[in-house]
């Protein structure tokens, strides 16, 4: 049998590839396609094709490329359920979720689409005698993105929608795991009227990463992954006197305290937990319960709650979630749930040995609990990234404060409770860069922004929201005198001053 083969979208001719990468069926556990890695060559016709044409679309006015965003919009809604169907048959997320993951990046398409609005400069009228002073915001020219497997849809459509909408032409460097998706996404952008070499899609590992790095006509990088890849993006890609912004890693805490609506939390906790088995940077891996008393209750209530969980394929409407996205996936996860074992976490409910009837070679994985995991486990420490639920027990509301605020990650964080002084204070107080009152993923929507701190975030700028604007533009300032042709009163040695 032939495999699929997944090639770049590039404007020009590449040389053959030599390296592949497997996609696999999670749901089946077996390779389904295979993607192109490129490499420095690859890249560089890329790159030139991007040359070529990011001038033109610079030039063209930003209500003109408004209307490629919003052809696109209306190109990816009609094809929203080929999208969601071949992204869910390679990351392995149900299709309702799958859907979601691409109505989320839509939503930063509708953003982009008001693109004209959020380049208006400053302008100030009289700055001096005869003296105007205006700004403008500029594209950069030529921006990369380089992507995780876990948003095939939504984290692409955060960088290309903004940075192609203020002039740049944008390459794409998706994860090799699930590379399809972006693919039709680059071919849609060129039915609905960018010109070719705006949006293209090159494929590969850390060689193409690399070569990204290092190309120098490549002006800004933007990367969502892992942390230790994320900060290696942010020191090379700076070293090399590009902008980046590099998201990383995640291990957000759900505060649960003692007036807390607990049905309401169990709910949301399962969703938050276990939905997309667990691989979201937003996902509620580790919930806190504030007093002993809290936490029996949450712990008797979630046991329940996870025996009903339906895990199978991601392709009936009936599976709460799927498989991970591969075997090395599953080995990790069920590794750390070996780890926390061993660290002396109680687990309370063991999801690893599942096996989905009909689907044994699947990278399924049933959801588990821990309890009594302590601060000091490499297990609470590291992003597990799974469908696994770590309970760590705190006395009082300090502790609660403190525990995420001391974490290394700074993804996300929430606290529920009925309390609306707490939850200020919470908010106020916590070292963490998003969060939510009763809300247990506080992914802010697309015309705020999205952006974690501490070791889930290198670089300045969020993405997407008026802090992608700044990040894929750059800012010229204008000051401007013309003068009436009445004598000039000669040369000044000072520097000029509005004194
Ligand atoms: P990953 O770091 O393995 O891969 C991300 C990208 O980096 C891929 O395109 C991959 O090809 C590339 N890459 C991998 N290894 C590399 C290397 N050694 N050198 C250069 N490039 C390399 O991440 P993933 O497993 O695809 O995605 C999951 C991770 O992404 C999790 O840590 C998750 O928390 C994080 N994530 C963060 C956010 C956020 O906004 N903070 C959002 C989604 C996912």
């Amino acid at each position: 049998m032939t495999v699929r083969q997944i090639e770049h979208v590039i404007a020009g001719t590449v040389p053959a590839s030599v390296r592949f990468g497997d996609v696999f069926d999670p749901n089946a556990g077996c390779v389904q396609a295979r993607v192109t890695l490129g490499d420095a060559a690859v890249l560089d016709v890329a790159v030139q094709a991007a040359l070529k044409a990011q001038p033109g679309w610079a030039a063209t006015n930003p209500q003109r490329r408004a209307r490629v965003m919003f052809a696109f919009k209306a190109l990816v809604e009609k094809n929203i359920d080929e999208l969601a169907r071949l992204l869910s048959l390679e990351h392995g997320k149900v299709i309702a979720d799958a859907r979601g993951d691409i109505q989320r990046g839509l939503e930063v398409i509708e953003f982009a689409c008001g693109i004209p609005h959020s380049l208006k400069g400053e302008y100030t009228q009289g700055a001096g005698p005869g003296i105007d002073v205006y700004s403008m915001r500029v594209p950069l020219g030529i921006g990369a993105g380089i992507t995780p497997f876990n948003f095939p849809a939504m984290i692409p459509m955060w960088m290309f929608g903004v940075a192609i909408a203020c002039g740049n032409a944008f390459l794409l460097k998706p994860s090799e795991r699930d590379p399809s998706v972006p693919v039709r996404l680059a071919e849609l952008m060129l039915e609905a009227g960018a010109p070719e070499g705006i949006l293209q899609v090159v494929h590969g590992d850390k060689e193409m990463v690399d070569a990204i790095l290092d190309h120098p006509a490549i002006s800004a990088i933007s990367f969502v992954g892992s942390s230790d890849i994320a900060q290696y993006i942010y020191a090379r890609g700076t070293a090399n006197a590009k902008r980046v912004q590099a998201m990383g890693g995640a291990k957000n805490h759900g505060i649960v305290m003692p007036d807390a609506d607990l049905d309401q939390v169990v709910n949301d906790l399962a969703g938050a937990a276990f939905g997309s088995a667990g691989e979201r940077c937003m996902a509620l891996p580790v919930v806190v319960p504030v007093g002993e008393k809290t936490a029996t209750a949450l712990r008797e209530k979630m046991i329940p709650a996870m025996a009903k969980l339906r895990i199978g394929v991601s392709s009936d409407p009936d599976s709460d979630y799927g498989p991970v996205v591969n075997a090395a996936h599953k080995a990790r996860v069920e590794g750390w749930i070996q780890k926390g074992v061993d660290e002396g976490a109680e687990l309370v409910v063991d999801g690893r040995g599942f096996r989905m009837q009909g689907h044994e070679e699947g990278f399924f994985i049933g959801p588990s609990l821990f309890d009594h995991v302590k601060p000091t486990m490499q297990s609470y420490k590291e992003e597990i990234f799974g469908p696994v639920l770590q309970i760590v027990r705190a006395d009082t509301f300090e502790d609660a404060v403190r525990l995420p605020s001391e974490h290394q990650y700074g993804n996300g964080v929430a606290i529920f409770t009925r309390n609306g002084h707490a939850a200020r204070e919470f908010a106020a107080r916590v070292n963490v860069g998003m969060v939510g009152i009763n809300v247990p993923i506080p992914v802010p929507v697309a015309y705020h922004t999205f952006g974690g701190w501490k070791r889930s975030a290198f670089g300045d700028h969020n993405q997407h929201g008026p802090e992608g604007v700044r990040f894929w533009t750059k800012v010229k300032t204008i000051t401007q005198r013309w003068p009436d042709g009445s004598p000039d009163a000669g040369s000044s040695f000072v520097i000029p001053t509005m004194a």
